[in-house]
């Protein structure tokens, strides 16, 4: 199954603030922040009531998943006095928000995927490098709509490995639907 390969929105869009692709930047780029946190910011525009810590002690599924993680943002972690869920990569209370929000089932995997995304590239010293950057590739072509399977995005992250991440970054299509280069045949 290869859902790019069937006709689907795989567009990605120019940043009219940094001029890359509008995700690229994220979320450094006040333009690519605007177009990545569109679903999170409309969400929580339609609240009638916003207010992050009732959203937070509510029972999961009682507000949207993108409400959940708009209001973590807005509020500071006890622990660590960062942005709770994104805070110090070895903060306890940070790392038990973040587990609590995914325990909400019911995101399609284009939510997922682009929930992912936004969560690795907000934590980057939580994970490791390589990862950071293959969702950073990808992150304008999944906000176009694109769903990147594992099986892809591994082998997006082995030619980010392989010294291929600005290769990746120049491509107007998405990374994932190139096909792979034999790094190691040419490299080592
Ligand atoms: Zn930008
Ligand atoms: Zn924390």
């Amino acid at each position: 199954m290869d859902a790019r390969s069937v006709a689907g929105p795989t567009t990605a869009k120019p940043c009219a603030t940094c001029g890359d692709l509008a995700g690229r930047a994220y979320p450094s780029c006040a333009g690519c922040a605007e177009a990545v946190d569109l679903p999170w910011a409309l969400a929580w525009a339609a609240l009638p009531d916003p207010d992050p810590v009732r959203v937070i002690g509510a029972r999961a599924g009682e507000y949207p998943w993108p409400c959940v993680d708009w209001a973590l943002r807005l509020l500071p972690c006890a622990g660590c006095g960062g942005e709770l869920a994104a805070g110090a990569p070895d903060c306890p209370a940070c790392a038990a928000a973040d587990a609590a929000r995914w325990a909400l089932p019911g995101l399609t995997p284009h939510e997922r995927a682009l929930r992912t995304a936004v969560v690795v590239l907000r934590t980057p010293s939580w994970r490791r490098a390589a990862v950071v950057s293959t969702w950073r590739l990808v992150l304008p072509f999944v906000v176009a709509g694109v769903v990147p399977a594992p099986a892809e995005l591994r082998a997006v992250r082995a030619q980010v490995l392989a010294g291929g991440y600005d290769a990746l970054a120049a491509l107007a299509a998405p990374p994932l639907a190139v096909p792979l280069v034999p790094w190691r045949r040419s490299a080592v």
